[in-house]
């Protein structure tokens, strides 16, 4: 395995409790980027792990090295489809899920479905088995905040257009959250929704047809190719490393306290979308010019989390800065080029 994957597994296992060993899970999108790090770390921690995809957005290898496992098995199924499990199911993350607004445009039709009838479905299958259950919403959910409301805390009940470029990936986690809230009501579930904010590092996707700006720019910059800043560049984002989210997700998913609640986790550090190209373009070393194309119909113009009630709750904050995360990021790109 590429040695900064391993070491970021083995400082969120270090982080983390042990409240999942012997457990069986289900992690819907599992081979995803978010998914295969969540499998590694709980395969790590001795739960029996069964990973479902669809492979739309996730990647075979991703979990490649996993299906050495006896306790990995891993399922190739689209989750807005029925599926039964004659194990018992402890525990079920549903992360199953298209999330690059390149595609939003392409495949709003499977991205709803993932996260309405999806949703719905693993509800059922975790009332079936009495399963704690954990889905992955998004800072999405906000749409394009009121200022006002920067940072944005929990609940804060969002801007977002019904009809808008982004709404089958915005709505569709809206009425997964009302879902999960639903069943939490009526069938007592014990559930837990986590609002993701803008997370990168190694495995997250690249390319011009669905990468995220992190990977993007760092393929650009490394290439010296044009580093392309979508509108003026005066959007601001606020980037989480993989480690902390998902350090963030476990301790979310391990804390009784936290039972029932809706939760942000991301990075506070909020910055331009000009100023990360400036950064990456520094520490790239890169020829690269910086260039502005229009931007995407939609793009919300600031988002950063208020992150007090993960704070307070789960005792969890952001430890990598984002020069170190971008650092790692780079050797990982640079090592993936390398590879023949
Ligand atoms: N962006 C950009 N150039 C790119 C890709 C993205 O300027 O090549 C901008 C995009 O318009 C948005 C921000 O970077 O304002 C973050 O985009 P991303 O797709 O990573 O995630 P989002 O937060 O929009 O879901």
């Amino acid at each position: 395995m590429n040695k900064i994957i391993e070491k970021g597994i083995e400082t969120i296992y270090r982080d983390t409790n042990n409240i999942f060993e012997d457990t069986t899970i289900l992690v819907t999108g599992g081979a995803g980027f978010l998914g295969s790090w969540l499998c590694d770390v709980l395969i790590r921690k001795n739960a029996k792990v069964i990973c479902l995809d669809n492979f739309y957005s996730g990647k075979e290898s991703n979990i490649k090295h996993l299906l050495d496992y006896d306790n990995f098995k891993f399922i190739k199924h689209d989750i807005s489809q029925e599926i039964f499990f004659d194990e018992k199911l402890d525990y079920i993350f549903h992360l199953a899920s298209r999330a690059s607004p390149f595609e939003f445009s392409n495949y709003p039709i499977q991205i709803l479905k993932a996260n309405t009838l999806g949703t719905w479905i693993v509800l059922g299958i975790a009332k079936k088995h009495n399963a704690k259950l954990f889905y992955t919403s998004t800072s999405e959910v906000y749409g394009d905040p009121d200022p006002k409301y920067i940072p944005t805390p929990e609940t804060y009940n969002g801007n977002v257009d019904p009809n808008g470029a982004r709404s089958c990936y915005d709505e569709a986690k809206r009425a997964g959250e009302a879902y999960v809230s639903a069943y939490k009501l009526q069938h007592n579930l014990n559930t837990r929704i986590v609002r993701i904010f803008n997370t990168y590092g190694p495995r997250i996707r690249s390319g011009s047809l669905y990468g995220r700006v992190i990977p993007n720019f760092i393929t650009q910059a490394l290439s010296d190719q044009p580093i392309t800043v979508f509108g003026e560049g005066n959007q601001t984002r606020s980037f989480t490393y993989i480690t902390d989210q998902i350090t963030g997700i476990i301790k979310f998913a391990s804390t009784p306290e936290a039972r029932g609640e809706v939760i942000n986790i991301g990075s506070t550090n909020e910055i331009s979308i000009l100023e990360l190209a400036k950064i990456i373009h520094k520490l790239t070393n890169s020829n690269s010019e910086i260039v502005f194309k229009p931007i995407p119909p939609g793009d919300p113009k600031r988002r950063c989390p208020d992150i007090t009630k993960a704070k307070k709750i789960l005792n969890w904050e952001p430890k990598i800065s984002l020069e170190e995360g971008l650092k790692y990021m780079i050797n990982w790109v640079r090592s993936k080029n390398n590879e023949v």
